[in-house]
């Protein structure tokens, strides 16, 4: 009897959800993975399977390239704010029928005791900030910096922490702190502790990684400015784990 060909799977990645699906497929022999990172970080954790770097050049690129290496399915597994690619995603896939998938963890919910203020973009973030306190704790990544780095924010002070160093426009007084999750409950509080902050900043990135700092800010009476998600391009399925994303491959 003839071998079934593996299923060729291309998993857009650079999150931990990305690494762990990637992982759990390349067990099975009748899949065959690769995961696309965006190359924005220098050196970047590596998934099992076969690995890509860099643009593919817009949908019309993501969809060539599919159709060039036979891709039969296709996860979206990016950040929840990398809306971009998951629009780019979208378009490929309805241009080269290849089926799609997002890969989305689950946003965070605010809890009793939480002072959060959520709002729709970096931008609206940094108007709030100067209601809200001087010490700001910036946990938003290093490339939307440029919404902290106006005139009107300069009494500010930020600590910004980044896997790698950001690139100007900058906010006028800040401090970076290279590091990359997961952080602990007792390093959140030992930071904030540190550093006199009085508001944090951050993405609804979701995931557990990252959480321990809403549990400090929570302990410590901190307000949170919490910027809200992207939706996820009309019509697309999503799975809320990596195992409900390798169920979806396994129906192929
Ligand atoms: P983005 O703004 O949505 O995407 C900009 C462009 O980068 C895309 O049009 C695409 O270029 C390229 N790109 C993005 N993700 C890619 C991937 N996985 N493989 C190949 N090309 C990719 O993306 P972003 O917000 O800069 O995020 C870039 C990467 O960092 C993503 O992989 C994301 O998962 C990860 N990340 C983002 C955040 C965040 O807060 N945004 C946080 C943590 C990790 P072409 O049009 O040329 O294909």
């Amino acid at each position: 009897m003839p071998v079934p060909a593996a299923v060729r799977v291309l998993v857009l990645g650079g999150t931990t959800e990305a690494r762990r699906l990637a992982e759990s497929l390349a067990g099975d022999r009748s899949v065959r993975v690769t995961t696309s990172l965006a190359g924005r970080v220098a050196a970047p954790r590596l998934p099992p399977g076969e690995v890509r770097v860099g643009g593919f050049g817009g949908p019309e690129g993501l969809a060539a390239w599919m159709r060039e290496h036979d891709v039969d399915a296709l996860i979206d597994a990016t950040h929840p704010f990398a809306a971009a690619m998951s629009r780019n995603a979208a378009e490929a896939a309805a241009l080269a029928h290849v089926p799609l998938l997002a890969l989305r963890r689950p946003g965070w919910v605010a809890q009793d005791g939480d002072h959060w203020h959520s709002t729709g973009s970096l931008a609206e973030a940094a108007g709030l900030l100067p209601a809200l306190g001087e010490r700001v704790f910036l946990t938003t990544g290093r490339m939307g910096l440029a919404a902290f780095a106006g005139a009107d924010l300069d009494a500010l002070w930020f600590l910004v922490r980044s896997v790698d160093a950001p690139e100007p426009p900058c906010p006028a007084r800040m401090e970076v702190l290279l590091d990359r999750g997961p952080f602990t409950l007792e390093g959140e509080r030992e930071l904030l502790r540190r550093h006199r902050i009085d508001v944090l900043v951050t993405k609804d990135s979701g995931g557990d990684a990252t959480a321990p700092k809403l549990t400090a800010a929570r302990e410590a009476g901190i307000p949170v400015v919490v910027v809200r998600r992207p939706p996820v391009p009309e019509g697309v399925p999503v799975a809320a784990t990596p195992d409900e994303a390798v169920e979806w491959v396994r129906r192929f």
